[in-house]
């Protein structure tokens, strides 16, 4: 469970104040909102990769302190190493892990076999493509490849800042279906950022609407439709939409006068 207790996170103007949040383990979350309203400051405050101003946030009872290793993360930019193979970039994390072990710190005394690599590979389509340069790519193999390392790692937790943005709409939908597969499939809690409303409304079974800063309540919105098959033609999807239009563009209208 992950659990946000007062917190508040200042730049130069304060991004969040007192806010506070429950994710239970095993839940799929979008955070939506217009660009700037703080949804990156947030999941990397979850990463553990920013510290509170104030407040905290624990994970499974724990105060985040650093970036737990039991945490993904995935960008829209994927970070693959251009040098490297999508079998080597896939390998990398198992392989630093193996230096420096699950806790960060600590090498263990066995090394994770690259059969994991090679499952991993297998269950993302990507098997054909091992010997392959992230150059020689398409932005939906990349993004592939940048989940298969994040996933060869067992993460418990997964964060995805705006991962499907610059994809094409049909790659982006089949990476967003695979997504959902393989949080169900690995009992992920997973925590996706979006300012897409079509998207946060099909992949979200909770949506965390995010505003202008700061940030002081948490907007939450039900979705449990997201998890069910047929939810993107669903009536339900529809007005999910409509709300979170409605609601994002009331939001801008009062920030702006
Ligand atoms: P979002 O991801 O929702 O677009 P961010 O979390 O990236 O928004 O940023 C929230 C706000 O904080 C924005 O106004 C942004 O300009 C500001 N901000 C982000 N990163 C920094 C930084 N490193 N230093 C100062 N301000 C920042
Ligand atoms: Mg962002």
């Amino acid at each position: 469970m992950i659990s946000i207790q007062a917190l508040t996170f200042h730049y130069q103007r304060p991004i969040f104040e007192n806010f506070d949040l429950q994710i239970e383990t095993g839940e799929t979350w979008a955070i939506l909102g217009p660009s700037g309203c703080g949804k990156s400051t947030l999941l990397a405050l979850l990463a553990g990769l920013k510290l509170p101003t104030g407040g905290a946030i624990q994970i499974n009872g724990q105060r985040l302190t650093r970036p737990r290793p039991q945490t993904g993360l995935i960008l829209q930019d994927y970070g693959l190493l251009p040098w490297a193979t999508v079998h080597e970039n896939v390998e990398l994390g198992l392989k630093l892990r193996s230096f420096y072990g699950a806790d960060g710190i600590h090498a263990p005394r066995s090394v994770i076999a690259v059969k994991e690599t090679d499952s991993w590979l297998e269950r993302l389509g990507l098997t054909s493509l091992a010997h392959h340069y992230p150059a020689q790519l398409s932005g939906g193999q990349r993004q592939r490849t940048a989940i298969a390392r994040t996933l060869v790692l067992q993460p418990d937790l997964l964060l995805m800042d705006e991962p499907f943005s610059s994809l094409d709409a049909p790659t982006r939908a089949s990476l967003q279906t695979l997504t959902l597969e393989l949080a169900a499939e690995q009992g992920l809690t997973l925590i996706l950022v979006t300012h897409a409303i079509e998207e946060a409304a099909l992949l979200g079974s909770k949506i965390l609407l995010l505003n202008e800063p700061p940030n002081r309540t948490a907007s939450i919105l039900p979705n449990p439709g997201a998890a069910l098959p047929g939810h993107r033609e669903s009536p339900a999807y529809q007005a999910l939409c409509r709300i979170l239009r409605e609601k994002m563009d009331k939001d801008r209208v009062t920030a702006t006068f």
